[in-house]
């Protein structure tokens, strides 16, 4: 199982949708899934959810760490480029 770390969620990221989900336990992932990742807290290495597919990880999936209360957002979804055309890639 490969694994992932998360990112501690930005002062002023305010979630526009979607909620924080608590871990109770530590111990216990708060999402297990049949996905390839597991993804881990920045701060302590705590296992936040377990088998869980990158596109399920989206932004609004905020994951607050049962053992040392960071918010984690999952870092490595793909940021999708805004419309901007490479300067000099075909126009003017
Ligand atoms: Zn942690």
């Amino acid at each position: 199982m490969a694994q992932r770390t998360m990112r501690e969620i930005r002062a002023g990221e305010v979630p526009i949708d979607g909620g924080t989900a608590i871990q109770e336990d530590p111990d216990r992932p708060v999402f297990r899934g049949n996905g390839s990742y597991d993804y881990v807290c920045v701060s302590c290495g705590n296992v936040l959810a377990q088998a869980m597919d990158p596109e399920y990880m989206t932004r609004r999936v905020r994951l607050r760490c049962g053992r040392c209360r960071t918010v984690n957002v999952s870092a490595d979804v793909p940021v999708t480029p805004a419309r901007r055309p490479r300067p000099g890639a075909g126009e003017r």
